[in-house]
């Protein structure tokens, strides 16, 4: 490999190139390692060479000499997945987006950006036009909208728009293919399915087209519970309620909330609680809905104050695995969908304090629904697995997180058009080699 390396370099020596071990290292790695089990499979895996493009021209000579030289390429944002995905198998080339980072246009409801625009600087821009990105991860501040598309499915804002995969989330893309001649292919509507949340095996993005959503002043709250399903159900209810704006519902167990320490003041000992984002227009309605399910508020800010502090999105989704992490990295975690509180009351009262509930209230297929990214702490792979089973065959739906090939994650299946699209962008299998079931003949 090291010749052929050396061939790429001298062909792409006009490019900013990164050869150096610790910095390869750094750009060869994400979050995996919320994962023990990946953790092990994936520890000294390394690129060969980091290329950092500037312009779709730059990114059609890299596919270009890739192919020429058939050298694996696997497609970095910021690097914050945490499956591995952006973790290349086969050494190769990491390709680095974050310097293509220009908003190419934004109007009203949609706007126009390369891949590596930082989604809260985006947003930041888009606010001043009274809009904003629909969906965002709770890593907000560092990942990019095109690792996001890449990698990502769900977050801040699911509550009212659903899920990354859909229909209407992602109006258009544009991918640099992997044939001997490379080229630029445009999918829009359904067609940007193939693309989305493909870990970076389907094409490289170079544009995409978002629709955006209304921007309100979101107010930041905590809501405390003597009960733990209370807490649950008062999620359910804020979900529901159609006339309160809203932006994120998580509701921590007790077990979780002592993890979050830097928020101690507002979470009292055996106290369950509620962390959402309330549109500052609805809070009237917001505290009768608190004082129907008998809640009390114990953290309070409005839009401008919640500017000056970290915002209560690094407290859910996954940053709650990463504070528990940071205070016991024997901590891993699980994401599910339970579709129903009765689905949720059960795993409670099955698991006990083993798996410590975290739940993040979403739109699914047009309902409000709970999700979760609960914790526990790891002991054998055998026991991750029996946890796994357990909660499907009692009707709950897992994206296992504990494995780096696509279809075992949230994707479950590959159909056929995106497939033979694969086999039509990618015909050597030169894109993060070894991610796909389905190619790894599994
Ligand atoms: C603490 C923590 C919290 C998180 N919270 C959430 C959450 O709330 N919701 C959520 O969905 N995820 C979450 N994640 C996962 C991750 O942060 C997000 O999905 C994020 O949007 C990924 O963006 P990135 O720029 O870091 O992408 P990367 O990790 O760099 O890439 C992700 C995938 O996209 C591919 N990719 C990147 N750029 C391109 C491109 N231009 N063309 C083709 N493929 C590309 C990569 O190959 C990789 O497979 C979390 C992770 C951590 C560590």
């Amino acid at each position: 490999m090291n010749q052929t390396i050396d061939k790429v370099k001298k062909d792409l020596s006009h490019l900013e190139i990164i050869t150096d071990p610790n910095q390869i290292t750094k750009l060869s790695l994400d979050y995996y390692h919320f994962s023990p089990i990946l953790h092990k499979q994936l520890q000294d895996k390394r690129g060969d060479i980091v290329i950092r493009p500037t312009t779709e021209e730059e990114v059609i000579q890299v596919a270009q000499t890739c192919v020429k030289y058939k050298v694996p390429i696997t497609v970095r944002g910021a690097g914050t997945g945490n499956y591995g995905q952006c973790i290349p198998l086969e050494g190769g080339v990491i390709l680095d987006m974050t310097k293509m980072n220009q908003i190419l246009w934004l109007e009203q409801g949609v706007a126009c950006v390369e891949p590596g625009v930082k989604m809260a600087a985006f947003d930041k821009l888009a606010k001043q036009t009274g809009w904003e990105l629909r969906m965002a991860p709770s890593t907000y501040r560092s990942a990019t909208i095109g690792g996001f598309i890449g990698g990502g499915s769900v977050g801040m804002g699911s509550i009212t728009y659903g899920q990354l995969r859909d229909r209407g989330n992602l109006q258009a893309l544009r991918v640099v293919t992997l044939e001997d001649e490379p080229c630029l292919i445009e999918l829009r509507g359904d067609e940007v399915q193939k693309v989305n949340h493909a870990y970076g095996t389907n094409g490289i993005i170079t544009q995409l087209e978002i629709p955006l959503a209304p921007a309100y002043p979101w107010a930041e709250i905590i809501v405390i519970f003597d009960d733990f399903m209370q807490a649950a159900r008062f999620g359910q209810g804020l979900g529901e309620s159609d006339g309160i704006v809203k932006k994120l519902i998580t509701v921590h167990a007790t077990s979780i909330c002592r993890y979050l320490h830097q928020l101690k003041d507002y979470l009292p000992e055996n106290k369950h609680a509620a962390l959402v984002m309330v549109s500052e227009y609805d809070l009237e309605a917001f505290r009768d809905l608190v004082h129907e399910y008998n809640g009390k508020i114990s953290y309070f800010k409005t839009a401008e104050e919640a500017s000056h502090r970290t915002s209560l999105l690094e407290y859910t989704w996954n940053h709650t695995t990463l504070h528990a992490r940071s205070i016991d990295p024997s901590i891993t975690y699980l994401q599910t969908f339970y579709f129903t509180l009765d689905k949720v009351e059960h795993f409670y009262d099955h698991f006990g304090d083993e798996v410590m509930i975290h739940l993040e209230f979403i739109k699914f297929q047009g309902k409000v629904i709970p999700a979760g990214l609960q914790l526990f702490h790891f002991t054998t792979e055998e026991r991750v697995n029996e946890i796994i089973r357990y909660h499907e065959e009692k009707g709950a739906g897992i994206a296992n997180p504990h494995t780096y090939l696509l279809e075992g994650g949230g994707r479950k299946t590959i159909d056929s058009p995106q497939l033979n699209f694969k086999k039509e962008v990618d015909p050597y299998s030169l894109m993060n080699p070894g991610k796909m079931m389905i190619q790894n003949n599994v």
